[in-house]
């Protein structure tokens, strides 16, 4: 296996925390092989902000754990979390996988004793590079510490190229995951495919069906926090990733919109992901989503109820990646919601209505969406937003009553001084209050409340 001793032309050392150099350290005084690998040194040859180093060594779990006081096992593949200058890193025992009976992750795992075995197991040769050194067995390392790279991961990174290890078609059928950590790779380092790699994942497509949704919707996630998360969706739709992953969205390439001249609704999508804020992933998700529902209203030519199918079309494909019931929850409304209309004839009873049905916690993420939304559609973002949210603010400094929880009287009045019934009853007069109060926040008072109720009970008996 070739090493690289000394850095070659364009390559410099990588900068190691000094956390880390002492984690290697102390490997190496102990005789052991200890080496950074992975997303972090990666990162750092690229000239990234490197976070999460990870490392690996020829140690077994239970050597690393008698090396590092107070480290812990992190799962039973002999990852082992160990603490250093405030921080946990994850230490792997060197790996070689065995069978990958069902394009999955291999069900047992070996530890091996050589770097390069570990190397060799690896995704993408930019993931499958080394820095660090072998132990000898006296303690202390066998030479200085330098870059292990077999597969030319370093020139992959100078040409910013993901090349799959090894034979590509066979490294997918291995593991169908790593067709979507490439193209959501590419999204997030702006790397390209390269073309046999590429090949092979549009061979390979339909594979992704033996993947769970959880380890989908974890890359997915991944993807979505890119500068530009368009790169690697569109890579997924041109491989026909798209048509596994989401067969909904993959419906909507193709359908034309009236937006952006020659484009179409998945470009519309694809601009709209892109402009929504990469710091607020729950509208990002959300933008990718938003029209999920168009594909399946585009008979009479103007989506009708989009809004409304969309939240189903949703839900589903959410609940199928196994998102957090709170993140499907918010985005279904956030679909669910993003159609409104707003104009300047609005009343300021109007806005508060407003308010009151998107609900004050959603707001900003409703006009992010929007915004998302506009740019999409090639239009300046806060068209038909900007004074809306300048009102919005208004009421919402103003104080007055928007939901049930801010009205003057509760349940519990509507039982004890009415002798209203617990049950949906009372839900319906307080519903019904709110909209009083709402047109009229002076009658936010407790007196005139349980008066206006006391009519409002009369109707419910
Ligand atoms: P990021 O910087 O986004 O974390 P990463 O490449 O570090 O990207 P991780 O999921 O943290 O991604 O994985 C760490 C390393 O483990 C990868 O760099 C790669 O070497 C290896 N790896 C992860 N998943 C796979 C896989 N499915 N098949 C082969 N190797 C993998
Ligand atoms: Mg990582």
């Amino acid at each position: 296996m070739p090493r690289t001793d000394e850095p070659a032309a364009g390559r410099r050392e990588p900068v190691i925390p000094a956390a880390v150099q002492g984690i290697l350290e102390t490997f190496w005084a102990n005789g052991h092989a200890a080496y950074v690998v992975g997303g972090s040194l990666r990162d750092e040859l690229i000239g990234r902000r490197a976070s999460d180093w990870d490392l690996a060594t020829d140690a077994r779990p239970d050597r690393i754990v008698e090396l590092f006081p107070g480290a812990v096992y992190e799962n039973k593949f002999g990852t082992v979390d160990v603490r250093a200058g405030g921080e946990t890193y994850q230490v792997t025992t060197f790996r070689t996988d065995h069978d990958y009976g069902d394009h999955r992750r291999p069900h047992h795992v070996e530890f091996g004793d050589e770097i390069e075995t570990d190397l060799a197991r690896r995704d993408f040769t930019v993931n499958a590079i080394a820095w660090g050194a072998r132990g000898t067995p006296g303690g202390g390392r066998a030479g200085r510490a330098a870059l292990v790279d077999p597969f030319g991961g370093a020139l992959d990174v100078e040409r910013r190229l993901l090349r799959a290890v090894g034979e590509p078609t066979k490294r997918f059928e291995e593991d169908a995951l790593r067709m979507i950590r490439g193209v959501r790779l590419a999204a997030t380092l702006e790397f390209a495919i390269e073309p046999a790699t590429l090949a092979a994942i549009t061979d390979r497509a339909a594979l992704v069906e033996h993947l769970s949704g959880e380890r989908i919707g974890a890359e997915l996630g991944r993807l979505l926090g890119a500068r530009r998360p368009s790169v690697g969706l569109r890579l997924m739709a041109d491989s026909g990733l798209l048509d596994r992953v989401s067969p909904e969205l993959a419906a909507q390439r193709g359908i034309a919109q009236n937006k952006v001249p020659g484009e179409d609704l998945w470009d519309h999508t694809l601009r709209a992901v892109d402009a929504a804020p990469a710091a607020r992933p729950v509208v990002r998700l959300a933008a990718l989503v938003h029209d999920i529902g168009k594909p399946a209203t585009a008979a009479d030519g103007h989506f009708y109820g989009h809004e409304r199918v969309g939240a189903d079309v949703a839900r589903a494909f959410l609940e199928r990646v196994h998102y957090p019931r709170a993140v499907i929850q918010r985005v279904v409304a956030l679909v669910r919601q993003h159609m409104f209309a707003y104009e300047a004839s609005w009343s300021d009873a109007a806005v508060r209505r407003f308010i009151g049905k998107v609900g004050r916690d959603m707001l900003d993420e409703l006009f992010e969406l929007r915004m998302a939304d506009n740019a999409g559609s090639g239009l300046p973002p806060d068209v038909g937003i900007a004074e809306l949210r300048r009102r919005v603010e208004e009421q919402l400094a103003a104080d007055v009553a928007l939901d049930r929880g801010d009205l003057a009287i509760d349940g519990d009045d509507l039982i004890e001084e009415l002798g209203v019934e617990r049950g949906p009853a009372i839900g319906r007069i307080l519903g019904r209050l709110l909209d009083r109060v709402i047109a009229d926040p002076a009658l936010n008072e407790r007196p005139t409340l349980l008066l206006l109720a006391a009519t409002l009970v009369e109707d419910e008996s």
